[in-house]
């Protein structure tokens, strides 16, 4: 049976960094990762005619741990194209107007939100620091913006801006995980809007995470599903699909929340992590790529979440054409790489646009992912967080869906990891050091 110090679940952006610090420290350690590539939900691949990324791709200076690896190993960000115009949907009906005009149309209900974003979490880094958040925690977005004094067209746009960024609908959109992102953006939303969809990295985020990878003294092993993590005496012993038994004295497991508990762990998990496994995250969506005929000039689609597609946006020319990235809020209605259904989807901004070809993953389906970026329900972060960070014995729990700050960020993935490492670090050192 081989055996390490630390054994890493996942080789996403959380488990690599974990990996990295912990086999910089000296300790041995193992990553074992399911699929036969490292990125988890970040995926840079080959696409309608150029590198595309399937999933997370935004990153932004506000954001402090992605920035650091930014840094660290010498990327570069570049500003997706800014839009001259954005259509709109409200009441069944299309409007076009100047991105200028939309902010107007929505800053009533996004001050609002920001504002009251740093009451209630004056310090992103703490997101349970008020003990009342109970009074506030069991509200979805769509709930918050019914209560206000907005004039319809402004409410169903607001709910609908916010219904993108969860990437599911905003009835089951958290309240409290909005205020979080708002928060981390010091309640500056149009900054918060710079942060989560403005800066893309040049050499994609492949380039970012296979120089972590690169910088790691880490064990890789691609193909290896994790099926079990037993627990005696200290030690941990961790069973992958092919009947593999590995030990080791401290285990980070990054599993997506949605899938943690594909796993069989002995002792079994707290009831807490149980529950919010199956309760499941707000994020039920899709990300799709989309080429279009000829040159287009950039603009950005908003539509409401009973639309397929809830938001879309030209960001490159190729050979010609342009490729549009576009969201929608239910995979199980629109899968990515349906052309029919995303074309007609298309249709409810744009009937002149012409398309050749789409692509996209389903994150949904995906086995080892059954999310898109982490997103809390009402409720989960009070009822939750704190237990989803706790360790079970000698395993410890990273990845965006527990992170502190800019949690369901490649950001909170960094974070979180960096937070399992040094705990681990601290559990095998002892404590005399
Ligand atoms: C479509 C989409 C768009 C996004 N857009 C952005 C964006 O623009 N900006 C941004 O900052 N973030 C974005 N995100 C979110 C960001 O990509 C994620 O929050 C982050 O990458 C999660 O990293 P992680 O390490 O926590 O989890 P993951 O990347 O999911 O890593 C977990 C790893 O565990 C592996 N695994 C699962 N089960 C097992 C098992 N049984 N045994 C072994 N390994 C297993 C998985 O294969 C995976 O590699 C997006 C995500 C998606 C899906």
């Amino acid at each position: 049976m081989d055996s390490y110090d630390v054994v890493v679940i996942g080789a996403g952006f959380a488990g690599l960094v974990a990996a990295r610090e912990l086999s910089l420290r000296g300790h041995s350690v193992a990553v074992l990762e399911a699929r036969d590539r490292i990125g988890g939900r970040t995926w840079t691949d080959e696409r309608l005619g150029r590198r595309l990324e399937m999933g997370g791709t935004w990153v932004h200076w506000l954001q402090p741990h992605v920035w650091t690896e930014v840094t660290r190993y010498g990327q570069r960000v570049e500003p997706s194209p800014a839009s001259q115009a954005v259509h709109w949907i409200a009441g069944g009906t299309r409007h076009e107007s100047s991105p200028e005009e939309f902010d107007a149309l929505i800053s009533r209900g996004m001050d609002r939100l920001a504002r009251e974003s740093r009451e209630w979490f004056p310090l992103p880094y703490e997101p349970l620091h008020r003990a009342d958040l109970d009074q506030i925690d069991h509200l979805s977005v769509a709930d918050y913006f019914a209560k206000i004094d907005l004039d319809p067209a402004e409410r169903e746009v607001t709910t609908g801006v916010w219904a993108e960024h969860f990437n599911g609908p905003a009835a089951v959109s958290g309240l409290t995980q909005a205020m979080r992102w708002c928060s981390a953006a010091s309640g500056n939303w149009p900054l918060l809007h710079q942060a989560t969809s403005g800066y893309r990295l040049v050499e994609g985020t492949g380039a970012l995470i296979g120089a972590i990878a690169a910088d790691s003294n880490a064990e890789l092993r691609l193909g290896t599903a994790v099926t079990s993590v037993s627990q005696d005496s200290g030690r941990a012993t961790v069973t992958t699909a092919d009947g593999s038994r590995i030990t080791a004295r401290q285990v980070i497991c990054t599993l997506p929340l949605n899938v943690l508990s594909s796993i069989d762990f002995e002792p079994a998990l707290p009831a807490a992590k149980l529950a919010a496994s199956a309760e499941r995250t707000a994020s039920q969506g899709l990300k799709t790529w989309i080429r279009v005929r000829g040159e287009v000039a950039p603009f950005t689609g908003y539509a409401p979440d009973d639309h397929d597609l809830t938001f879309v946006h030209p960001e490159y020319a190729v050979e010609g054409d342009t490729l549009l990235v576009a969201f929608g809020t239910r995979a199980a209605d629109l899968a990515p790489d349906d052309v029919e259904g995303v074309t007609r989807a298309l249709r409810a901004w744009r009937d002149d646009l012409e398309v050749v070809d789409v692509a996209g993953h389903n994150w949904m389906a995906d086995e080892f992912s059954r999310e898109t970026w982490p997103m809390q329900r009402p409720g989960q972060l009070t009822k939750y967080l704190a237990a989803l960070q706790e360790p079970h014995g000698a395993v410890r729990f990273a990845g965006s869906d527990l992170a502190t700050g800019w949690a369901g960020f490649i950001d909170g993935a960094v974070e979180s990891g960096l937070r399992a490492s040094r705990s681990a670090h601290e559990a095998l050192r002892g404590p005399r050091g």
